[in-house]
């Protein structure tokens, strides 16, 4: 059962999307769950068939079931892996002022001084060359090895009145150590976390992680302290949700993208086509045959795009609409804009908001202030790609896109319960 010491242990294990996916996967295959690989025939899909598609970053889990898919639809829950942090460039190594330090790419839309001064480590994946072909592994280094070090406040004072505003490619590059054995650094520590040889290493894509854990915090341990609780918290109880539904007449499907802090573009991502592929061949691989095939299952499916909402926080609480303050632990929020940032539209959230209420779990909702520009997530994405009807929620949460963010522990299990009554039904 989904419960907030298992969102910790989830996010612990995935300072990568890459690594998200494989936690998610170990847990696919505990409860049952087969691998289906894209290039293969699948055969016909008996129901109650459990099965999942990974690509990189992003994997597609699903539950046949009973009825075909033309007249049942699919049942469907998104989040993304993803979330916004510093990445190494390809040759990230150089010297400067006796220092050897890396390159680094901003992903996303991170809030730059929360990297500061925090005891980073290293992840993500790195393809090598093999006897038997290229292979892409993961590495996790959880030694503090990088540092975005900050100026001193002596050699800095206006800070204080002008504000920090660092320029990304001069400030964030972190230090990782002095001379050392020269160049090559790096890559002596990848060969060596992955017992390689140094010339097998042709590409990476790695990122740093804060290596301070994940835990419950607060006066009565109410909160998640934690990173990336956008959205691996989302992916958690999507995941969970799924492993809990009843095997219903739809076929339940969860989908988490890789890529949604970037815009979604990619092979990968929500704007791309595996989602669709894999709906389709679901369909025509289901052991029932009905007539109108995928577009009919299209018009009879609902999708729950799930991303963290903007919990109202006591200190700007005037960034809120009056009516619309999301409480952090106050159940799940449905989000609405009417310019389609969000997916969501009357009837899709009364859907969402009958099954709280059957459940008797509280639910909010969230518009932004009509002066503030609304972000967005897969929901229109998705939504707008394939036709599916779709709510826009998430729990609420503080700190957003800070390496080190505030979510609600109580959020967890309500929320899970919700989602798993709609992939069941
Ligand atoms: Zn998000």
């Amino acid at each position: 059962m989904a419960s907030a010491t298992g969102l910790i242990d989830y996010v612990a294990e995935s300072p990568s999307p890459y690594h998200c996916v494989e936690a998610t996967l170990q847990r696919l295959e505990a409860t049952g769950f087969d691998e289906l690989d894209e290039r293969s025939d699948w055969g016909v899909l008996a129901v109650g068939t459990k099965a999942f598609v990974r690509r990189s970053g992003t994997v597609l889990a699903f539950v046949v079931g009973q009825d075909a898919p033309a007249r049942a639809g699919f049942r469907m829950v998104g989040a993304h892996t993803d979330s916004p942090n510093l990445r190494l460039k390809p040759a990230a190594e150089y010297e400067s002022e006796g220092y050897r330090q890396c390159g680094v790419e901003v992903y996303g839309g991170i809030l730059p001084y929360t990297w500061f001064d925090r005891d980073l480590g290293l992840s993500g994946r790195v393809t090598v060359r093999t006897d038997a072909g290229l292979e892409s592994r993961l590495v996790r280094i959880d030694r503090p090895l990088a540092r975005v070090t900050s100026l001193a406040i002596h050699l800095n004072r206006k800070v204080r009145t002008d504000g920090f505003k660092p320029n990304s490619q001069k400030e964030l590059p972190p230090i990782l150590g002095l001379h050392g054995e020269g160049p090559g650094a790096l890559e002596r520590l990848v060969t060596g976390a992955l017992d390689i040889e140094f010339e097998q290493v042709l590409a990476w894509d790695l990122m740093l992680h804060d290596l301070q854990a994940p835990c419950l915090g607060g006066l009565d341990e109410e909160f998640v302290f934690a990173p990336r609780m956008d959205n691996q918290y989302s992916c958690y109880l999507a995941l969970e949700a799924l492993l809990a539904a009843e095997v219903g007449e739809a076929t339940a499907v969860v989908a988490l993208y890789d890529h949604e802090e970037v815009g979604s573009s990619s092979a990968t991502g929500a704007a791309g086509a595996l989602l669709e592929n894999t709906l389709r061949r679901i369909e025509a691989g289901h052991e029932t045959k009905a007539p109108g095939g995928f577009e009919r299952a299209v018009a009879s499916s609902f999708q729950i795009s799930a991303d963290m909402a903007h919990g109202v926080h006591p200190n700007y609480a005037d960034r809120h609409d009056g009516n619309h303050k999301p409480r952090v632990n106050g159940g799940p929020v449905v989000k609405l804009n009417t310019q389609q940032r969000y997916a969501t539209d009357g009837e899709t959230a009364a859907r969402f908001k009958n099954a709280c209420h059957e459940l008797e779990v509280p639910v909010q909702e969230f518009i932004n202030r009509t002066d503030l520009a609304c972000g967005s997530t897969i929901g229109p994405i998705s939504s707008a790609r394939l036709g599916i009807r779709t709510v826009d929620i998430g729990c609420a949460q503080l700190s957003m896109h800070s390496i080190r963010e505030l979510a609600g522990a109580g959020d967890v299990s309500p929320t899970t319960q919700v989602f798993a009554r709609l992939l069941g039904s």
